[in-house]
């Protein structure tokens, strides 16, 4: 049995080797049957130093995929699921707000319950801000009613999963990748376990709001084609009203002639309709942009560095 641990990493300096002397450390004797898998996701400062270092002098399994520049968390996700060549793949952060410890038990469960294929970690109590909080309550719920995937809600992308489930996602060949979208995707049964996230041990998050809400977005448009119902559903209203009212406002032109007043009318449903209207050129854009971006065909991401301690 083999079990690859992914861990994606961007300017994580600090972390690499703390996480790597804990991860040893909570893994014991069970390091003989692990293969690290780090991603270096473009980092600026000195993490493909401390790799290249830790990879030099450790006696366990380690690769190291260096990317050419900066693609992203979800592409650093995917380059380590497809270097990795464990029978259990665990996916977990640099920065140990997410304990090591819990991949154990992923492992106990997986080995316990043959009939679960993946353990999805969910954090029990936030530690965010109301701000954020809410705002995440809101994506869930429109992502829920919108797509046929279910996400849910709090479960990260700290993960176990067998083989099976990581060729199926592997085996997916879109490049705008929405992991969150993607585990649901695939299917598989999947078990949700409790974990408790620790504080970050150095650096800061790489995630902004703005970066989070342009992922939400891109998650809503990987997965589901409802905004563009909703877009038509919008159009088709507004010419149903805009017949009505054109009968209205010829009748009583008929009746009083009067051709001036109304005003304000006017001035109101044309800021009402065309900002509609590019509403709805938006919601069609993101689609289109998606589409372009697929039929582009570039690759997810381009490797600069690829160590391995088996061919050391
Ligand atoms: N990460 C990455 N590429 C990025 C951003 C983040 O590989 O573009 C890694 C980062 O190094 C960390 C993990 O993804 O190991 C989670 O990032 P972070 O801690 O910033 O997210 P948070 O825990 O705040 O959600
Ligand atoms: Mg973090």
């Amino acid at each position: 049995m083999l079990l690859s641990v992914v861990i994606p990493c961007y300017n994580e300096e600090e972390n690499i080797r703390l996480f790597y002397k804990t991860i040893v450390q909570v893994f014991g004797p069970m390091m003989k049957n692990t293969e690290l898998v780090f991603v270096n996701d473009g980092s600026t400062d000195g993490t493909m130093e401390h790799l290249h270092k830790l990879h030099n002098k450790t006696p366990y399994k380690m690769k190291v995929v260096g990317f050419s520049r900066n693609f992203g968390k979800e592409a650093a996700l995917l380059a380590g699921l497809r270097n990795a060549s464990g029978d259990f793949v665990a996916i977990i952060d640099a920065d140990l707000q997410q304990r090591p410890e819990y991949i154990l038990q992923m492992l106990e469960i997986l080995n316990e319950h043959p009939e679960y294929d993946a353990v999805a970690a969910y954090q029990d109590k936030r530690k965010e801000g109301r701000v954020l909080t809410f705002f995440k309550d809101c994506f869930y719920k429109i992502i829920d009613k919108v797509t046929d995937v279910e996400m849910v809600r709090a479960a990260s992308d700290f993960r176990l999963l067998r083989r099976n489930v990581v060729d199926a996602i592997c085996n997916l060949p879109e490049k705008c990748r929405f992991s969150k979208g993607i585990f649901s995707w695939v299917g598989f049964n999947t078990y949700y376990m409790p974990y408790v996230v620790e504080e970050r041990m150095y650096g800061t998050t790489k995630w902004s709001f703005w970066k989070l809400f342009a992922y939400a977005i891109d998650g809503i448009v990987a997965f589901s084609t409802t905004p563009l119902v909703v877009a038509s559903f919008i159009g088709l209203l507004l010419c149903v009203v805009s017949v009505v009212l054109m009968f209205v406002i010829v009748i009583k032109t008929l009746i009083w002639g009067d051709p001036v007043a109304g005003y304000p009318t006017i001035v109101s449903l044309l800021l009402l309709t065309s900002g509609i209207q590019l509403l709805c050129t938006g919601i069609i854009g993101q689609y289109l942009a998606k589409n372009y971006t697929e039929t582009k065909n570039r690759p997810v991401y381009v490797v600069k560095d690829l160590l391995d301690s088996s061919k050391k």
